[in-house]
Order: structure tokens, then sequence, then C-alpha cells
């Protein structure tokens, strides 16, 4: 079976759902379809609860007739019948229960963790209902899943970890008698459940995630990503006009990308389709004929395939003056951070064996004045004697490709190109496994840094490609449009 996934451009109009459920539609059964909210519309939900929490009641009310205008006229395309009206109601049942939980955050003024994944879960639900109608329409029998009861994961609302005994026990239980009376399921990606039947979120960009969980859960023969580009590409087509589609990864080498930053997959997305070998395609519903990226276990090639840039990192470094309390005071730091739910995305250790350098997510923290407080403090509970320093506004460019570091002179070639376009190095690293080079930088300098290592390291497009590249552009100049 294969389950093909379609992100939030992928869905963003009538038109749009209407291309993706044929692109559905013309695989072979069984088949799952995972959907995104139509663009835009997890922002819009996410607005609303801030607006409720401080009690802006009119800002709210726009907020959310925004988000029932743009449902409205996805479902205004659907033929009027009974089909359309069963599915009207459930859509409206979706709309009232978010107006109630809404109340319920300005009651608490407060918009908590719990109620944001319960609020922002209406944007997949709306999504998988009118999918599943608009494939109906077009005469195939589809049905609806909302994933609160197939995906199991933790209570860690906003960023839930999912449990792969409980989501195959429960997809066995509910999508696979979908699949085998020959329905195509249409499960809503991004959200989970906990323990205990909350509803939870996978975190941002997470539909991806939910498709290698499902394709993980029903033993997948593949697993589609339906985006808005033609593929994973050599970099972030945003800040690389230059970038172009990279045909073939590896697993290692796709999660790293993902880990570092591109977008295009959730930074989870791969690790459920390692252990079953399910291959992922990532493909462009604007050009369904282009043959996007595959990611299978081997990398075809040793060359260095993209690079990435994560921004809004902070970067710390634990100074220890005492040799042997280094692994303790690491140990309290990290603990802290996993407390926190704080990603850590690069550690390094100085020869000295004195000084740690970590790249955090400061997202949890909204500055280093609190995350020095909160570390000072647990180091100091354990009585370490410890330096710390931090510095905002950091960024990490990363350079990915198996056994590209170890090509000679990689990572030097790496720092000398930065060095050359005046980006001070903050931070280095290359990865143990070979997959990855990394390099911290000052974030206002981290476009140019970039541009530099794709051009150094992946160079402007072949001449005989020019076509493909024009064409490429033209479709993403679309999808821009339509985003
Ligand atoms: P979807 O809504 O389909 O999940 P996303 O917006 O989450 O789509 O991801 C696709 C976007 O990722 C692209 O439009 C592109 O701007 C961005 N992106 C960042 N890095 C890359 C990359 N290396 N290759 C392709 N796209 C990338
Ligand atoms: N709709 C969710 C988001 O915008 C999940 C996703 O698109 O993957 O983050
Ligand atoms: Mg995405």
């Amino acid at each position: 079976m294969i389950v093909l996934k379609f992100g939030g451009t992928s869905v963003g109009s009538l038109e749009r759902v209407r291309e993706a459920a044929a692109i559905a539609a013309a695989q072979p059964a069984p088949r799952a379809v995972v959907v995104s909210a139509t663009s835009g519309v997890t922002n819009l939900l996410l607005d609303a609860g801030k607006q409720a929490a401080r009690g802006d009641r009119t800002g709210m009310a726009e907020t959310v007739a925004a988000i029932v205008e743009k449902h409205q006229s996805i479902l205004d395309g659907l033929p009027a019948g009974p089909d359309r009206n069963e599915t009207a109601n459930r859509i409206e049942d979706l709309h009232t229960a978010l107006e109630l939980n809404l109340a319920e955050v300005t009651l608490a003024g407060d918009f908590s963790a719990r109620l944001s994944d319960r609020i922002v879960a209406t944007g997949e639900k709306v999504m998988s209902l009118l999918m599943a109608a608009t494939l109906r329409d077009m005469g195939y029998p589809a049905e609806a899943v909302f994933a609160d009861r197939v995906i199991a994961t933790d209570a860690r609302f906003g960023s839930a970890r999912p449990d792969k005994d409980g989501t195959r026990e429960q997809a066995d239980a509910i999508v696979k008698p979908l699949l085998d009376e020959g329905k195509t399921v249409v499960m809503t990606g991004f959200i989970g459940g906990s323990p205990d039947g909350s509803t939870t979120t996978l975190g941002r960009g997470g539909s991806d995630y939910s498709a290698t969980l499902l394709g993980a859960a029903l033993h997948a023969d593949e697993v589609q990503i339906w985006t808005d580009v033609p593929g994973v590409l050599s970099a972030d087509p945003r800040l690389v006009a230059d970038a172009r589609e990279v045909p073939q990864l590896g697993f290692e080498e796709a999660q790293e990308l993902a880990h570092f930053g591109a977008k295009v997959l959730h930074p989870r997305t791969i690790r459920p389709a390692v252990a079953l070998d399910i291959p992922v395609r990532i493909l462009s519903t604007f050009a369904p004929q282009e043959p996007g990226t595959l990611v299978t276990r081997e990398s075809s090639s040793d060359e260095l395939k993209a690079v990435t840039v994560m921004k809004n990192l902070i970067l710390l470094t634990v100074d220890v003056p005492e040799l042997e309390d280094l692994s303790g005071a690491a140990a309290a730091v990290f603990g802290a951070l996993y407390e926190d739910r704080t990603e850590v995305v690069l550690a390094a250790q100085a020869s000295s064996r004195r000084r740690m350098t970590y790249l955090i997510e400061g997202g949890n923290y909204g500055g280093c004045n609190r995350v020095c407080s909160r570390l000072e403090d647990v180091v100091r509970e354990r009585e370490y004697e410890v330096e710390i320093r931090c510095t905002e506004d950091v960024a990490l460019l990363a350079a990915v490709g198996q056994g590209a570091a170890d090509q000679t002179r990689a990572l030097s070639r790496m720092l000398g190109v930065l060095q050359r376009e005046g980006v001070p190095v903050l931070a280095s690293n290359q990865q143990v496994s070979n997959v990855a080079m990394v390099a911290g930088v000052p974030q206002k300098l981290a476009d140019r840094g970039l541009l530099a290592i794709h051009d150094e390291f992946i160079g402007s497009r072949p001449s005989g490609v020019k076509l493909r590249r024009q064409r490429r552009s033209r479709l993403m100049a679309e999808s821009v449009q339509v985003g």
C-alpha cells in the first residue's frame, strides 16, 4: 500500500484539493492520504488562540471568520446533495467546537499547550473531511479518519512523541479495515492522541511525520510527500536561486538535511521509514510528472548534495575549571534542556575537555538572560563551578552528503569559503557519520555564507539543464501565488 501526504499549499484552494485528489486516485489501491490544513489556516488558528487569551474578542471573531471562509470556499466546490450536506454538518460541528475551545481559552486567560493542540487540529480535521468528500465526488470511496484515534503519542503537547506499538495497533484496528473495504483513507496529518485521549500535535510541519508513521504502522510500500517544490533541492530555493533538484538521497542524508532545517521535511520524517526500509519520495503537486527525490537506504553517490541553514539559535559555552567535573556539569545542563524540551542542535567539546559548546533552539527561553539563569541554577544546585556564556542570533550552516566530509579538505574548504566571505565561524563540527559538516555563524551573515558554500560545493547549474530550471522557476512562482 501507498501513503500520499499533501501539504498546505497542495490543498490551498478548491482547484488544488481537486488536483491532489486526482493524484491520489491515480495511485493503485490500497492507498491512504494524509492531509495538512489548507495553507494559512494553522497560523490563523494559533492567532485566534492568542487573541482569545488576551480577551481580544473582535480580533478573534475576525480570525475565526477568515478560517470559516477558507473552508467554505472549498466546500462550495462540492456538488449539492446529501454527501455535501453531511460534510458541511461535520465541518460546522468542528467550527462550533473551535469556538467553544476558544471561549475556554478566554475564560482561563491562558492559551495552554493542551488547548492549543485541540484548537489547531481543527485545520487538519476539516481538510480530511473536504478531501474525502472530493474523492467520493470523483467516484472513489473514501473516508476521513482523525489521527487522534490513530497516531498514539505521549502527552507532550505541541511536540508529542509517537508510540510505535500503540500506533500500529490503532492503525490495524481503524485504518486497515477501511482499506480492506476498498476505501481510500484520508487521515489528518500533524495530530495524534495522548494516552488519556487528548489531541496532541507533532510540532509545526508535522504532517510529513504523520505520513511516515502511518506508513510504518501499515508496512507501506512507499510514502510520497507531495509538496510545492519538485523534490528536495540543493538549498532552500527562497535563499539560493540556483538550487537544483536532488534526485536521490540516502536515509541518513535526508535525516541530516531535515534535522538541520530543510523545511521540505519535518525533522523526524525519515525515522519511521528507516527500520522498515520504506522508500520515501518527495514530489511536486505543481509538476506531478517530474521525478522528484527518492530517499532510500543507500546513497547513490558520495557527493555533497545540499546545504541548509537553521536560524534563531543560541550558542552556549560551558567552561568548567575542574577537569573531572565536566561530565557532571554537562549532564546537569543536558538534563535541564531535556526537561525544558529544548532541542540541542549541536554539541562539541574542546580538546582541553574544559569547555562544552552547545547550539540550542532558543524558542523555549526567549533569550540569553533566561537560559543563563536557568542553567546557572541547575549547575549551582549540584555545586559545580562553571562559567556559562551565551550568544543570541546564531545560525547553523550545514553541508550534507554521504562521504562528503571524507573528501579531501572538505571541512577546511568550507571554513575557508566562510572566511573569504567575511563570515566568522563561532563553532564547527564534522559529524562522526561523515554525512554533514556544520558551522555556527552570526545570523545576519548566514545567508551570505549559505550562498558561498552552495557555490563552492554544488556550483551553478550545468547549462544543459537550463530549460528545466526555467520550468521550475515558473512552477515555483505559481506555487508562491497560490500559497
Ligand atoms: P508543505 O506545506 O507541502 O509541507 P513546506 O512549506 O512545509 O510544504 O515545505 C516546502 C518548502 O520548503 C518549499 O516551498 C521550500 O521553500 C522549503 N525548503 C527549504 N529547504 C528546502 C530544500 N532543501 N529543498 C526543497 N524545499 C526546501
Ligand atoms: N498544518 C501544520 C503546520 O502548518 C502541519 C503541517 O503543515 O505539516 O504546521
Ligand atoms: Mg511541511
